[in-house]
């Protein structure tokens, strides 16, 4: 793994040694998750969606009040952590070559007047390639919070990619020990919200009277306390130019049974297309294999 933290003293960030301790037993992060990330897909060297992965961190910033290094230190300590990692380990299959990026920054060691953050490179895992591949089976799990929920309690950093990840491991375990691959949460209200570390998609293809098919891309509410997708936001745009029609929720559990085809997207393990709920199959194979591929030839295109 390359490691490079976020220095004033060091310009292109300061190169660390990731198989040595590095942070503080006080650090606010590890002691109370009180920090944001995000996790980004280097293709060939390059990141995949930076501006917006970005934009997103400062939002997730701003919500906890937490000042943030700018984009400019940013994007030179992630190409000093891409480029170290290319160096160190040489691509040697252009098909394998994904690397994730990681971008942490948390409220610091306590006392501390700035925070600590930094960018981590490691490689891309084979098994979420396997499930672009092969689709997940997916259960439905209630996170317990209404869809009302962002707006009426701030607080609860519901639209903000916090490090408190802890419940969305777990769901993912739970999901795991009943034979699962994922996990979409709905609202107490039964709203269909997102995955643990996914945005949900859905499709419908239709027949018009004139032979033409019309294709509508939907996802969830953008406002009922869901992290926004950096690839649905991508994914929408692309889709649009090439014909779909868009829509935005509100979803129930049936509107996923009764789609052509249903998707988890991410940045790293993009489109993952959903074989099942709770047990039921979803769509109809032929249709998913077809919109899968040009769903993620389109999203393959983004940069
Ligand atoms: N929703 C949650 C809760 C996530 O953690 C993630 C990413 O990890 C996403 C959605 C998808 O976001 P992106 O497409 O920007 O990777």
């Amino acid at each position: 793994m390359a490691l490079v933290f976020l220095d004033p003293a060091f310009p292109d960030g300061r190169v660390a040694d990731a198989s040595k301790p590095q942070l503080l037993v006080t650090d606010l992060g590890v002691t109370r998750g009180d920090g944001v990330f995000e996790t980004m897909l280097a293709v060939g060297g390059t990141v995949r969606k930076m501006p917006a992965h970005l934009d997103r961190l400062a939002g997730s910033a701003e919500a906890l009040d937490l000042v943030v290094p700018g984009r400019d230190a940013w994007q030179r300590a992630i190409a000093t952590a891409v480029n170290g990692h290319r160096s160190e380990h040489p691509p040697t299959d252009p098909a394998t070559d994904e690397l994730v990026v990681k971008l942490v920054v948390t409220r610091g060691a306590e006392g501390a007047a700035a925070p600590t953050s930094w960018v981590q490179v490691s490689p891309a895992g084979e098994a979420g390639r396997r499930q672009r591949e092969t689709g997940i089976d997916v259960i439905l799990l209630d996170r317990g919070y209404d869809s009302d929920v962002a707006e009426r309690a701030p607080w609860l950093l519901l639209g903000a990619k916090t490090l408190s990840y802890a419940v969305n491991m777990a769901a993912l375990r739970h999901a795991h020990k009943q034979g699962a691959d994922d996990v979409i949460f709905l609202s107490s209200d039964g709203r269909v919200l997102e995955g643990p570390t996914s945005t949900v998609l859905l499709a419908h293809v239709e027949k018009s009277d004139d032979g033409t098919s019309v294709k509508r891309l939907i996802t969830p509410r953008l406002d009922s306390g869901i992290l926004p997708g950096t690839s649905q936001g991508a994914l929408f745009t692309a889709a649009k130019a090439a014909g779909w029609e868009l829509g935005y929720g509100p979803l129930e559990p049936q509107d996923l049974f009764d789609a052509d085809a249903v998707w988890l997207i991410s940045s790293v393990r993009l489109l993952a297309p959903v074989n099942r709920i709770d047990g039921k199959e979803i769509g109809t194979p032929s249709v998913q294999k077809e919109l899968t591929a040009e769903l993620s030839g389109l999203f393959a295109g983004i940069h």
